[in-house]
């Protein structure tokens, strides 16, 4: 089975062989926690890991490695404030009367629920940026060793004059490249563009750490050089992150990844496009934020949305409606009867002739085929539905609904006959009481009852949502 990935690199799609026999790694731009992870920031971490679980699928051993930005930046490094020029970490941590850390504490785990709730396979290293100073230190280090930098007052800068190839991966015009639409923090830049590996003298700044170059804080972009190669090496095989990043957080880890190494990092570099909300990218500043509790709130299995995400292209993203998602929320349900009445009516498989085995293996390669096409879900989705329509055997459709559900993620063997209990409903809603009365112990009391009748409840801000364990 070939397996063909769109490459930025290339701009098409290229024949993906992994470096190292069966052994795969991949690098993900994380979320950066100064607030709340929303919808649109969760439907890249679905795409990818549906690649994790597809590579998987093939037997392939994967390596998912995942950031997380808990350093606060700069404007001009793009990840502060556009406005003010301020630290979001900071902002964050006074909006909020919490300190940086704590901030990052309560951001880390809003992410990690949302998650949770959307089966997102928990990568098998996530690290923290605050946690790999040394190595962001190193590799800056490195790359000033090897002539790819300049000092100014405001820390240590990257040079890309040094790097002729800069504009490259992102077919930037330099020409046409202005600064004067941002705050430049550091006014002593030979280029616009040159970006900062360390930052110094920066007395307001709450997160700070020796360096070679003064106490401060690292760039930007070093962290995700530095924390790839130290987990998945020099060379790794795919590096993703949402199509926002080409044009310079990718360039300028692909310029430090040439001015260490001599070479830029990853085989592959793939691109996710965005969940959009009628027409408009979601954010804070337009009001239109949903976060996955939201779903919740409003009476929806948040795995309807992994079905909705599924429904698009990685690269075409997803124009998000509530219609659509109550379409989706249909369409899972509707998958979940079908399990249901398959378990009912599946018996032991009888003798597989070599004529069964030809229209197992035929459905199979439909579905396997799609997503080794640049993972096109839509496609492979749509193949499911009409293997379910078509005359193989109910233990022949359970059995490899089932097995591709490992690459959909919507849970299916979990699905139970019955719908949760009257029983459990008001269980859980006693527990909800208990705990508004800040009833601690006997609201755990009555968790553990539920769980003992084989029922899962998880909080999620003010609400809670139940299933079958
Ligand atoms: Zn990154």
């Amino acid at each position: 089975m070939e397996i063909r990935l769109y490459n930025t690199l290339g701009r098409r799609r290229q024949i993906f062989k992994p470096i190292k026999a069966d052994r795969i790694g991949i690098y993900s731009c994380g979320p950066t926690v100064y607030g709340n992870q929303h919808i649109g920031h969760m439907y890249a971490y679905v795409q990818w890991d549906v690649l994790v679980r597809f590579l998987r699928f093939l037997d392939f051993k994967v390596r998912w490695v995942m950031n997380i930005t808990d350093v606060g930046h700069l404007t001009g490094d793009n990840l502060g404030d556009a406005d003010t020029g301020e630290d979001k970490m900071e902002k964050g941590a006074r909006r909020e009367g919490l300190t940086v850390w704590q901030i990052a504490e309560k951001y880390i785990q809003q992410f990690l629920e949302s998650a949770d709730f959307l089966n997102i396979t928990r990568p098998d290293i996530l690290c923290r940026a605050s946690r790999h100073i040394k190595e962001q230190i190193d590799l800056a280090k490195r790359i000033e060793d090897n002539g790819f930098t300049y000092r100014t007052k405001t820390g240590l800068v990257f040079d890309t004059a040094k790097f002729p190839d800069y504009a490259r991966f992102a077919r930037l015009d330099l020409k046409k490249q202005r600064a004067g639409e941002r705050v430049e923090v550091d006014p002593e830049k030979k280029q616009p563009w040159d970006f900062l590996l360390w930052v110094t003298n920066q007395p307001e700044h709450i997160m700070k750490w020796d360096s070679p170059w003064g106490v401060g804080f690292p760039g930007w972009h070093i962290e995700c050089t530095a924390m790839s190669v130290k987990y998945l090496g020099k060379q790794f095989d795919i590096h993703t992150g949402g199509q926002e990043h080409i044009g310079v957080h990718h360039t300028n880890e692909i310029a430090q990844g040439h001015g260490a190494y001599g070479a830029q990092t990853a085989n592959f570099w793939l691109h996710n496009g965005w969940l959009k909300l009628e027409g408009a990218k979601i954010s804070k500043s337009l009001g239109n934020v949903i976060l996955v509790s939201d779903l919740i709130a409003r009476g929806f299995d948040p795995l309807s949305l992994r079905y909705l995400i599924l429904t698009s292209h990685y690269r075409q993203g997803l124009d998000f409606t509530w219609e659509g998602l109550k379409a989706a929320s249909r369409a899972l349900k509707r998958l979940r009867e079908t399990v249901g009445s398959l378990k009912k009516t599946s018996r032991e498989r009888s003798h597989l002739t070599a004529d069964k085995l030809k229209k197992i293996e035929a459905w199979r390669q439909k579905f396997v085929g799609s997503l080794a096409d640049d993972l096109a879900m839509p496609q492979a989705l749509a193949s499911i539905w009409e293997m379910l329509k078509s005359n193989l055997t109910s233990y022949d459709k359970l059995d490899m609904l089932l097995d591709f559900d490992e690459v959909l993620g919507l849970d299916l063997a979990a699905v139970e006959e019955a719908e949760i209990p009257e029983k459990i409903r008001i269980l859980a809603e006693k527990r909800q009481l208990l705990r508004k009365e800040k009833k601690w112990t006997e609201a755990d009391k009555v968790r553990k009852e539920i769980e003992r009748s084989g029922f899962e409840v998880r909080d999620t801000g003010s609400s809670y949502w139940l299933r079958s364990k």
